[in-house]
């Protein structure tokens, strides 16, 4: 379907044109990085050029900066590996019930093999206090993994605090932040949080799926997910995806070069929560976002994936919650305890710079429209 009215930029981006150029032309000189003749150099300078561009958009040094296929594949580094890393201290970690299934389910695989987790629970708005992360830190704790940006809420969580109060607690213990939804969403750097780890991905930022990275900062040890060849200095092997890397660095220079985007997308935004108040007065707003680009609306009474099936016939594209959850009720409204009507009618909506009115204006109709049409067939 052409002319899709798009409002679900969590979920993935449009590969953007400069991403697009960069990949072809990196798919037409395919030489591997690791070859040592000049096609090979070719392409490792190319690789190289290419990490200290997203190193620099997230203030790190290039060598703190490795490529991975996914956020999922950081998170899941990061976690596993961060946790091992720290086994002599304790089998205890600490995250959020918000987090994205990347984490959850790497924890609760953790949980299988013995390790003990701790889930804070966030308040009615989503969000979650630095004295909470401080009272559940414990002598054995291994690991906190905290995201940034939560993908339903757009809540930002206070992940530089939470380091600074872990710190000051026990050093040893190995923080790690899933960005994916903060990465080039938020004023300031990321290296800025002061985590250990922090996990970012390509596709939520313009570049095609299947390329991401871990910040590693100087100084943690981190042993490999991936063994085999000695790719990213050791620490994960696997031939460098070069034309999906080449891309993510194109999709983030954009970025970077479009200093008014996070302003935009939130006045877009801001734009669309007060003409979907004004058309609707049955929408409730679960949650207005700190992040420019989501926010979390709900019609009480109202079946989410229903209106979302609706919208789509219609060529308007919105989520129920995380494009991940598939139909299922979404974990972090249920953590936020909304009231039951409140989670039924739950809807994620997220933003780009360039979401224009006209679309959001249509946005709005078709949403009133389906709320109106199933009223009349639910009453
Ligand atoms: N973490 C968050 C907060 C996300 O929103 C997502 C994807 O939606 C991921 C992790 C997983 O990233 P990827 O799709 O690159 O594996």
């Amino acid at each position: 379907m052409d002319n899709l009215i798009y409002f679900d930029y969590a979920a993935t981006t449009p590969v953007k044109p400069e991403a697009v150029q960069a990949m072809a032309e990196a798919l037409g000189r395919f030489g591997n990085p690791s070859s040592r003749y000049a096609w090979g150099r070719e392409a490792a300078q190319r690789v190289k050029e290419d990490r200290e561009t997203v190193a620099k958009a997230f203030g790190c040094s290039p060598s703190e900066l490795f490529f991975t296929s996914c956020g999922t594949e950081g998170d899941n580094w990061a976690i596993r590996r961060g946790a091992e890393a720290n086994r002599r201290k304790g089998k205890h970690i600490v995250t959020t019930a918000i987090e994205h299934a990347a984490v959850l389910e790497t924890c609760r695989d953790l949980e299988r093999q013995g390790y003990e987790v701790t889930y804070l629970k966030p308040d009615r708005a989503g969000r979650i206090a630095v004295e909470q992360l401080a009272a559940a830190l414990r002598p054995d704790t291994a690991l906190v993994s905290m995201m940034l940006v939560n993908n339903e809420t757009g809540a930002i969580l206070p992940v530089a605090d939470c380091v600074k109060a872990v710190r000051a607690v026990d050093p040893s213990v190995l923080f790690h932040c899933d960005a994916v939804q903060g990465f080039l969403k938020t004023p300031e750097p990321l290296v800025k949080l002061g985590a250990d780890l922090v996990a970012i991905s390509g596709h939520k930022v313009g570049s095609p799926k299947g390329v991401g990275a871990l910040y590693i900062k100087k100084g943690v040890r981190l042993s490999p997910l991936l063994t085999g060849g000695g790719q990213e200095g050791g620490l994960r092997s696997g031939t460098e995806a070069t034309a999906q890397i080449a891309a993510f660095a194109a999709a983030v220079r954009a970025n970077v070069a479009d200093a008014g985007r996070l302003e935009r997308a939130a006045a877009i935004k801001e734009y669309t929560l007060e003409k979907l108040k004004a058309a609707l007065p049955r929408l409730e707003v679960i949650s207005a976002g700190d992040a420019p680009h989501i926010c979390a609306v709900t019609l009480p009474g109202y079946k989410s994936e229903v209106i979302v099936r609706v919208l789509g016939d219609r060529g308007v594209c919105v989520s129920s919650g995380s494009a991940c959850h598939k139909g299922k009720p979404s974990h972090v409204f249920a953590a936020m305890n909304l009231p039951r009507p409140w989670l039924d009618g739950a809807l994620r909506l997220s933003f780009s710079p360039d979401s224009a009115r006209e679309e959001a204006d249509a946005l709005v109709c078709a949403l009133k429209d389906a709320a109106d049409s199933l009223f009349t067939t639910m009453s």
